[in-house]
């Protein structure tokens, strides 16, 4: 994914330190959801048909700040709904950024001009794009004409303005191997620095209808004809232990605490995926979670599952410590 060499040195030495300390669990990257309102009605998502009262509250600064120092992962990864509309979105990335996060700023880029106004490149800040495909598939999976347009030209922008920018692209069984590899080579020719894919988790708040949610083998059958499609020359900002783990070529047991999820309704455990229980503090949903009772095998929630958010944080977590330096030095030049 080619992050800038002192990002992954000290990733590398957060990583080193939790092993050293014979720590079992620690978190990676928090997932920071400050307002689950969005602009767009996505048909896949189901963080914005959860319950009103959550929909309607938004995380002050303070909270979110609060959240990033009591998790302590270096890196945050700010989602939602769409973030850009929290009206205090530029304080809360430049606290991150303060704290000496790695710092992702996900959006689906319809209010990305807000963003020009108030934040500045930096080598430790990420604008990631939502984009699920080429222009005819994206517009229909966000439900809206003009998005993929709106959001090429966001891309382009943020990196002429020198930002790091990254795409993230979901799949679902719907989606196009063609289409999407061919988004992928366009993402390369516009200088993206990294592309994120992964399997869409199969929400049950969204209409089963739809059936748009993959099997595990039709995932991994998908993203093959996806990689070969594409060819080598795409720099995945996955890790790639974890596109392996999407060719099929290596098992992994999920990590969901490596990217807890704090959003206005508190801690949510057991993952960033399922919302089994709210808690007031990090620590307790660390130690309240029964882990053994999810992942997949063991609950039938799990089954399809090979969401990135569930199983990154895999790859470095269950890597030794001469491993991990090794993935962050392949990271480094790639
Ligand atoms: S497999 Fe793991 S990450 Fe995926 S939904 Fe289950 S607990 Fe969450």
């Amino acid at each position: 994914m080619g992050q800038p060499a002192p990002v992954m040195l000290r990733m590398g030495a957060y990583v080193a330190k939790q092993k050293l300390l014979g720590r079992k669990r620690f978190p990676l990257v928090l997932m920071l959801e400050p307002t689950l309102k969005c602009n767009l009605t996505c048909t896949g998502c189901g963080k914005i048909r959860q319950d009103e009262e959550l929909m309607g509250k938004t995380m002050s600064y303070e909270e979110c700040m609060e959240a990033v120092e009591e998790c302590g992962a270096p890196a945050v990864s700010i989602a939602g709904g769409e973030p850009l509309v929290h009206p205090e979105i530029d304080r809360i990335v430049a606290g991150c950024l303060e704290r000496k996060k790695l710092t992702l700023l996900c959006t689906n880029g319809l209010l990305i001009d807000r963003a020009f106004k108030k934040m500045k490149p930096s080598p430790y800040f990420t604008f990631v794009f939502h984009i699920d495909g080429m222009r005819e598939h994206h517009d229909l999976m966000v439900e809206r004409k003009g998005v993929f347009d709106k959001c090429l030209e966001g891309i382009k922008r943020a990196k002429a303005l020198g930002f790091r920018v990254a795409s993230n692209t979901t799949l679902f069984k719907s989606s196009p191997p063609d289409d999407i590899a061919r988004l992928f080579q366009l993402l390369m020719g516009l200088g993206v620095d990294g592309v994120i894919v992964s399997p869409a988790f199969s929400y049950e708040e969204v209409d089963p209808a739809h059936d748009i949610f993959m099997s595990r083998d039709e995932s991994i059958a998908l993203f093959r004809e996806i990689h070969s499609k594409a060819g080598p020359n795409i720099r995945y900002y996955n890790t790639p232990q974890y596109i392996q783990f999407l060719l099929g070529e290596r098992v992994y047991m999920c990590t969901p605490w490596g990217n807890p999820l704090r959003d206005p309704g508190g801690w949510k455990g057991p993952c960033y995926l399922l919302t089994d229980q709210r808690y007031d503090s990090f620590q307790e949903m660390l130690d309240s979670t029964r882990w053994e009772e999810y992942g997949y095998g063991r609950n039938p929630r799990c089954a399809k599952c090979m969401a990135h958010v569930g199983y990154e944080a895999s790859t470095v977590v269950h890597a030794s410590i001469v491993d991990s330096f090794q993935m962050l030095a392949q990271n480094l030049s790639s």
